[in-house]
């Protein structure tokens, strides 16, 4: 590589995470036609993105937020009954006497679950997993995911009853002519957290 080369490559390898993160924000959202394609912008947008995480692990995606000013967290988990696929699943516990603030509190989880639809009881009859948006719920294609649109935000449009994840329909892009929808894996969407007192809330 030539030294202009190399002294570009070393600002970028020596920059913060806020910098880096104004970057990979402005790659996103940039509306002038500052790169040939959308393959161009997605191809420097995973190198901004894979340096990030290489040098500042996950100071890089909080500074993300930061910067993209809304929050985002993986959606909530749901646990299921194995057996019968309810969701009414209760589990045992050990509760300790908290003398300070006058009430049992939760000490300690225990390894069985009991389905309280059809009974099911023991170690192995729960399952995990993520709780799909509605429609039109405000989500992100988490921005360290393996998917072309990582990073873009958008609504949910609806649920991939073949295949499973969601189809998105992403924030339209001055250089898109129409709204681009993205299918996503639920392990690969974020669910918009809505601000309150004036702070994002971190995750
Ligand atoms: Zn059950």
């Amino acid at each position: 590589m030539r030294p202009q080369h190399i002294a570009v490559f070393t600002d970028i390898l020596r920059a913060d995470p806020q910098t880096l993160a104004h970057e990979l924000h402005s790659i996103l959202t940039a509306t002038e036609h500052e790169f040939s394609s959308d393959d161009a912008r997605d191809a420097y947008a995973d190198v901004i993105r894979a340096l990030g995480r290489f040098q500042h692990a996950s100071a890089f995606p909080r500074a993300f937020e930061a910067v993209a000013g809304e929050t985002f967290r993986p959606l909530p988990q749901i646990v299921r009954c194995s057996v019968c696929q309810g969701d009414d699943v209760v589990r045992d516990a050990t509760a300790r006497w908290d003398a300070e603030r006058g009430e049992w509190s939760l000490a300690g989880l225990l390894d069985d679950h009991t389905c309280e639809t059809c009974g099911a009881n023991g170690s192995t009859v729960v399952t995990h997993e993520a709780s799909a948006p509605h429609a039109d719920i405000r989500v992100r294609i988490a921005p360290l995911a393996d998917h072309p649109d990582a990073g873009r935000t958008g609504t949910v449009l609806r649920p991939n009853h073949v295949r499973g994840g969601l189809y998105l329909r992403l924030d339209r892009r001055a250089s898109e002519a129409v709204e681009r929808v993205a299918l996503a894996d639920l392990d690969q969407i974020e669910i918009h957290v809505p601000t309150t007192l004036g702070r994002s809330a971190t995750v």
